[in-house]
């Protein structure tokens, strides 16, 4: 994904992120209805008033109009007037902890101002089996000016009786208001209701709530957020990780190919130098070891001498045996040559039959005694063993002097070989100093 795609993804995100957040209040609410038509678990809570009559009783057959009766009595005497339904199930209480609101469509006649609703919740930390009155009192008191229709009274407006904590002298912990286990919801009048006649008519009870609150909608939209940039992170790392192996792979690999092209590099520039029939130097190779020694001769103030080979009546050996026996007679010179001097010392093939000993840091007298040893090896040396031959070769040996430059010495180390070969050759000769 290039870098344009991912911005238009990123927009993208924030437009949906931004219409689900806007999408949340037209989400469609769920609704418990407690009292409808009939109210099949409910009764009225009421006591004998002193004419034995009841102080709470039905007014019409439907159960849906009842009457509180409340005369003038002592202030501390027990009275009671309840609209009460009974939640219980096999199990326990209905959980209404996921709703916001109870609907109530009540209707009130009378001289209270006041007109309770609460909800009775069972929990096993306060509550004692077989004692309704244990179970936590969340309660409101409703303005009857209010009550000709149905309202709305958020859930969070229920508190826990100050008399019902004090009796059961529950803890600070447990004071909050509980809806997780209903037992029993109530219409009432407290017992300060005033004296009179109080109608109530109760037409619906009904609990609303989200499917999803906004609370968990907006977690749940943070959730994908921090995931899917969780998501990219690692993705990020993964790209990252195989793009640099890839990376390494690439290197090592064009070390590798580097590496096997200097070391061509190395075998051609070694082949560039080396004359392939007897294997020591041609002149090209002879040359760069001149050049060389010319610049450590800069350095060091140095000398060398050399020491010019040539096979005699060569042409002969040709001509008689052959050019394959001609380059076998080469090849043996060569390895005979090689295997007398020193490793600082360089042997190269010159031309033909011709072969040039650079010897670094020698004296002429050295080099003259090196060349008579090695005339002597060839001389004494057997060639071509089924049909021995004669091989002789003609030496001629020079000192390069100071400031000398190579074509000048060489010049000389010739001179000396050509003087070799006058004077009959299977000789070595020293160059003259001039
Ligand atoms: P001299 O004693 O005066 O040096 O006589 P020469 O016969 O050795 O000298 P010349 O220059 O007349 O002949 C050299 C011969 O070497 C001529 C040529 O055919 C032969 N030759 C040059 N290169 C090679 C080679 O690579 N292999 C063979 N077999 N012969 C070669
Ligand atoms: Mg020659
Ligand atoms: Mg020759």
């Amino acid at each position: 994904m290039n870098a344009k795609q991912s911005n238009l993804l990123l927009i993208i995100a924030i437009l949906l992120t931004l219409f689900a957040l806007w999408v949340h209040r037209f989400f469609p609410s769920k609704h418990l209805v407690i009292f409808e038509d009939v109210a099949p678990y409910s009764y009225l809570f009421s006591v004998e008033l002193p004419d034995g009559s009841p102080s709470a009783y039905w007014v019409d057959e439907n159960k849906r109009k009842w009457r509180c009766n409340s005369p003038p009595r002592a202030k501390d005497s027990t009275f009671g007037c309840s609209f009460v339904m009974d939640l219980r199930k096999d199990s326990g209480g209905i959980d209404l902890s996921d709703y916001s609101h109870v609907l109530l469509d009540v209707k009130h006649q009378g001289s209270s101002k006041k007109l309770r609703f609460y909800a009775r919740n069972y929990h096993p930390s306060y509550s004692i089996i077989d004692d309704n009155n244990s179970n936590k009192f969340n309660a409101v008191n409703l303005d009857t000016s209010e009550l000709h229709g149905p309202i709305s009274v958020p859930l969070g407006e229920l508190q826990v009786a100050d008399w019902w904590l004090l009796q059961y002298n529950i803890p600070r912990e447990n004071s909050k208001p509980e809806f997780k286990n209903i037992t029993e919801i109530s219409i009432d009048f407290e017992s300060n209701v005033p004296v009179g006649i109080q109608d109530v008519e109760i037409y619906g009870i009904e609990f609303v709530g989200e499917w999803i609150s906004a609370e968990s909608w907006y977690l749940g939209i943070l959730f994908v957020w921090l995931g899917s940039i969780l998501f990219y992170a690692l993705n990020q790392l993964r790209l990252l990780r195989l793009k640099t192996n890839e990376d390494y792979m690439r290197i090592s690999l064009l070390a590798q190919q580097n590496q096997t092209l200097l070391q061509q590099s190395d075998e051609l520039r070694r082949l560039s130098t080396v004359d392939p029939l007897t294997q020591c130097f041609n002149r090209f190779g002879i040359h760069q070891i001149v050049t060389s020694l010319e610049s450590h001769h800069q350095k060091h103030i140095s000398y060398y001498s050399l020491i010019l080979v040539d096979i005699d009546n060569f042409k002969h050996i040709n001509d008689r045996r052959g050019h394959d026996a001609g380059d076998r007679v080469l090849q043996l010179v060569s390895e005979i040559i090689q295997s007398r001097i020193r490793r600082s010392d360089s042997l190269g093939r010159w031309g033909g039959e011709e072969f040039l000993i650079i010897l670094p840091d020698t004296r002429k007298e050295f080099a003259l005694a090196l060349a008579e040893k090695i005339r002597l090896v060839i001389h004494d040396s057997i060639f071509e063993i089924e049909h021995p031959l004669n091989v002789t070769a003609s030496f001629g040996v020079a000192q390069q002097k100071e400031q000398e430059d190579f074509a000048t010495a060489f010049k000389r180390v010739d001179t000396a070989l050509y003087a070799a070969k006058n004077q009959g050759r299977n000789c070595c000769v020293m160059a003259a100093d001039d």
